[in-house]
């Protein structure tokens, strides 16, 4: 696992020495070791994973530190970060800790994703449920309306993910009117499971925006009768210049997935700088 070294605390590097030093309280408690001997203590290291880091700079709010494994939480419970199982691809699906959400790097210069390449994928329901509502109504009550070319949508507040909706609206509209046609109809939030599965899809958390289905391509109409773990065929139709700009905000694309689902855009901004780490973008 790539780590970062956040801080090097040295507790106490405690020399026994002489007598006529002065000593702590400590120290004095130990008069037998009246001779030399440096004895170093261990310097207590804290370090924190590049995920873990990512989801304290970007979820501030929700996350307030990492320690022995675990994410801190704002409201003093805390999340197990990586629960160290080898899981199979849909396992890690199924029963994603929050470690596997970041596990695969969001790599920008990808256009043609290999197999089961899904960064962002993998979502853990209880660190998202934390954040943006357990539950419907819960959700629900995070939402903020936001423009969105001709139609008014609901997004949530948290997190800055609104902010980050409007900005992304404000920069597409400034593409060729041309690219217009792919922002009609645009869905948001909605308290659901993904297709064929029992995860709660990201919509659920008012984090993820469909733009317009006529001009999408999601892997199952593509790939009629094929199951997840199946080869499948790629398609997309959706322009980089709308992914890119997207991306500059903190969104993740479907279109970069195996499983694509080109018009799903995911506000996902501790995946994209954790990622930064791991590729060269
Ligand atoms: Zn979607």
């Amino acid at each position: 696992m790539r780590l970062i070294a956040i801080s090097y605390i040295t507790l106490f590097l405690s020399l026994s020495i002489c007598a006529c030093s002065q000593t702590t309280g400590e120290q004095q408690a130990i008069p037998q070791q009246k001779e030399a001997a440096i004895v170093p203590q261990p310097a207590a290291t804290i370090e924190v994973p590049v995920g873990a880091q990512a989801l304290m700079d970007n979820y501030p709010d929700f996350v307030k530190g990492y320690e022995n494994n675990h994410l801190l939480l704002a409201d003093g419970s805390t999340i197990l970060y990586d629960d160290l199982k080898e899981k199979s691809f849909i396992e890690r699906m199924d029963k994603p800790d929050v470690e596997d959400m970041l596990s695969q790097p969001y790599d920008t210069s990808v256009w043609s994703p290999t197999r089961n390449y899904d960064p962002g994928r993998v979502r853990n329901e209880e660190l998202l449920k934390y954040m943006y509502g357990k539950n419907e109504a819960e959700a629900r009550k995070g939402l903020v309306r936001v423009k969105w070319f001709k139609q008014q949508i609901l997004f949530s507040g948290a997190n800055g993910a609104a902010d980050s909706l409007v900005a992304v609206a404000k920069e597409l509209a400034e593409l060729p009117a041309s690219f217009q046609k792919y922002f009609d109809n645009s869905s948001t939030f909605y308290w659901r499971t993904v297709r064929g599965s029992n995860r709660l899809s990201a919509h659920s958390f008012g984090i993820a925006i469909d733009i317009c289905t006529k001009f999408s391509d999601y892997w199952r109409w593509k790939n009629p009768g094929k199951g997840e773990e199946d080869s499948l065929k790629y398609t997309n139709r959706i322009p980089k210049e709308i992914i890119q700009i997207f991306e500059k905000h903190g969104f993740i694309s479907g279109a970069r997935w195996y499983h694509f689902d080109t018009m799903h855009f995911e506000f996902r901004p501790d995946l994209l700088q954790a990622s930064r780490h791991q590729t060269n973008n």
